[in-house]
């Protein structure tokens, strides 16, 4: 029985529909079977919603903040209109700034390099690649893994404790880990970054597809997330939160919309005034279509309502990591324990087995998409599977053969569309 034919008995809830349900795909064995996406922790199917209103909105597309005509005004509305919502979907506080990125990367990168003078930034070896590499032009101090979200909270004070109040400091930390789904202790670590005098950015890349996310409970600076997770295509995703920083930056990108006045200077050079506004790190024409969509998906999980999605998850989550149980070859990987809360982010190996050539006989013999690798999060992997840092795998690379230590690991990951 699958997945879903088991939760539909269970008659929990109907899956949000998204696109590709229908698609197959063929085996290796010949013959064809209905393509089972489990791989969203990468990127979700698009939200049938979410295509409809982009399908509905595409005959009236135009350009943004530059144009007199009818369509170019109704896109501005839109596009200002999708920042509002995702303001909302964030339970934002009254002034901070909703800025539209490309992606979780892009927004993280963003923030770096807004970072002031000498700011010290605080970062767990344990992030995904995208909140652990942005800073290294700052000063960062990486915290070794915490075996429990207590130890998380510890760690994070020690080392806090120890630098100078008086400067700047950041803390990044994920809200929900890409590889072992587990939820992080977000609160605690921003009241501990607050005691500090630190501020938090919170890399909510993995947490916002599953769970709401309140920057004001949560009490976060900065929230990023990626719209492709979020069941929005198009290449779009989100830095909200305090805008201070962000206008006290220069421009991430330099170019027009980001720019309020230029003008040659007698000395033949130019003086730029470049905006307050979000629009400062928004260089160029933006991606509407990329910020109506994350908006359409943000008011459709608001629609379908986190506790019905929450429980129904989880009820996902139990019947996949029971069936993992039932086979002994199998060790599901974990930071915080077997009973520590979770999305629906499941990674494990199989003894015996290289994990590649397992992610790869899924797809073949079973129309089963899954992730193979290191997950962008090389020494979380480390060590998770306790490898040397020289044999360790590379990111998506062929592993050790079958028989020897695995290097590599499989997730399984799924949500509202599952
Ligand atoms: N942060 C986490 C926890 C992720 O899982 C990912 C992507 O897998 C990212 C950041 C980066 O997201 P993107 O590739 O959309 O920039």
């Amino acid at each position: 029985m699958s997945v879903s034919t088991a939760v539909a008995e269970q008659s929990v809830v109907e899956p949000l529909p998204v696109l590709g349900r229908d698609v197959t795909v063929p085996l290796v064995t010949g013959g064809e079977v209905t393509y089972a996406a489990l791989d969203y922790a990468a990127s979700a199917p698009a939200l049938q919603r979410v295509w409809d209103d982009v399908a509905a909105y595409a005959p009236y597309y135009g350009s943004v903040h530059r144009g007199a005509g009818y369509l170019s005004q109704l896109s501005t509305d839109l596009f200002e209109n999708a920042r509002k919502t995702v303001a909302e979907f964030l339970d934002c506080r009254d002034g901070d700034q909703v800025v539209f990125t490309r992606s979780t990367t892009d927004s993280l990168n963003l923030l770096a390099v807004a970072l002031p003078a000498d700011c010290q930034v605080y970062v767990f070896e344990t992030e995904h690649h995208a909140s652990l590499l942005p800073w290294r032009e700052a000063r960062v101090t990486y915290l070794d893994a915490p075996r429990t979200p207590a130890q998380a909270v510890a760690t994070l004070e020690r080392a806090l404790a120890e630098r100078d109040p008086e400067g700047p400091a950041l803390v990044c930390v994920t809200g929900a880990s890409n590889v072992t789904g587990e939820l992080w202790p977000v609160r605690e670590l921003a009241a501990a970054a607050h005691a500090h005098g630190a501020r938090i950015v919170l890399d909510a890349a993995q947490l916002a597809p599953h769970h709401p996310v309140s920057v004001r409970e949560l009490d976060v600076d900065w929230v990023a997330f990626s719209g492709h997770k979020l069941y929005a295509p198009f290449g779009a995703g989100v830095l909200a939160g305090r805008s201070d920083w962000l206008r006290a930056a220069d421009p991430y990108l330099a170019g027009g919309g980001a720019s309020r006045k230029v003008s040659r200077r007698t000395d033949g050079g130019v003086d730029v005034e470049w905006h307050d506004s979000a629009a400062r790190h928004e260089a160029g024409s933006p991606n509407v279509i990329g910020a109506y969509s994350i908006a359409s998906a943000c008011k459709a999980l608001t629609e379908a309502g986190f506790d019905t999605l929450v429980a129904r998850e989880q009820y996902l989550i139990d019947t996949v990591r029971a069936g993992l149980a039932e086979v002994p070859e199998v060790r599901v990987l974990s930071l915080f324990g077997d009973d520590a809360p979770r999305v629906g982010v499941i990674s494990f190996v199989v003894e015996g087995w290289n994990s590649s050539h397992f992610a790869a006989a899924l797809s073949a013999e079973y129309g089963i998409g899954v992730r193979d690798g290191l997950f962008c999060a090389h020494p979380l992997l480390r060590t998770l599977l306790g490898s040397d840092p020289q044999t360790q795998g590379e990111c998506g690379a062929p592993e050790a053969a079958p028989g020897e230590k695995s290097l590599n690991a499989i997730r399984v990951s799924f949500g509202a569309g599952t």
